[in-house]
């Protein structure tokens, strides 16, 4: 479980990194230069990056070595494939993506992003017993639910730690 609360940061990048290289290794994928970039920027923090954050950032470290700017068609492309491959979520309502961090052990059926209104961070939570529940909603009304995430607006601990204490 990723907690909304500060920590060291490296530890979160290292293991989203060794993850993503484990399953293209298990499944026969390549990591390319391009998807490694896109995955790096998005596990550098728990704040979710839209796709044009991502090239602004991309192009920008380009630009000081002097190399051809990317297109947008090329982020969106890596993202397809890091979201496919389960090393990202999408973040619905900001239009935006986050890297998993629950890479090292399997997904539950559902996916809880709380997401914090005043830093921005998103905290990644799994639940069995509320994913067995709208499994079981789901089969009620026959409906096949896929891949289903739920987002939770609010204002994260520290967040909060910080309000009481100026107040
Ligand atoms: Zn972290
Ligand atoms: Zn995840
Ligand atoms: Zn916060």
């Amino acid at each position: 479980m990723i907690e909304l609360e500060s920590h060291d940061h490296s530890h979160c990048i290292d293991q989203v990194l060794g993850a993503a290289e484990a399953v293209c290794k298990e499944k026969g994928l390549r990591l390319t230069d391009q998807r490694k970039s896109v995955l790096k920027i998005l596990a550098a923090s728990h704040v979710p990056a839209s796709a044009y954050d991502i090239l602004d950032r991309l192009n920008s470290a380009r630009k000081e070595h002097a190399e051809a700017m990317l297109a947008p068609v090329s982020i969106y492309r890596a993202l397809d494939f890091l979201l496919q491959n389960g090393m990202i979520h999408r973040i619905e309502s900001r239009n935006a993506y986050v890297a998993c961090s629950h890479t090292m052990s399997p997904h539950s059926e559902i996916t809880i992003f709380m997401l914090c209104d005043q830093c921005g961070r998103a905290g990644e939570f799994q639940s069995e017993s509320l994913g067995g529940l709208i499994e079981r909603i789901a089969a009620t009304a026959q409906f096949l639910p896929h891949a289903p995430v739920m987002e939770i607006r609010g204002i994260c601990a520290e967040c909060r730690q910080i309000k009481t204490e100026s107040s």
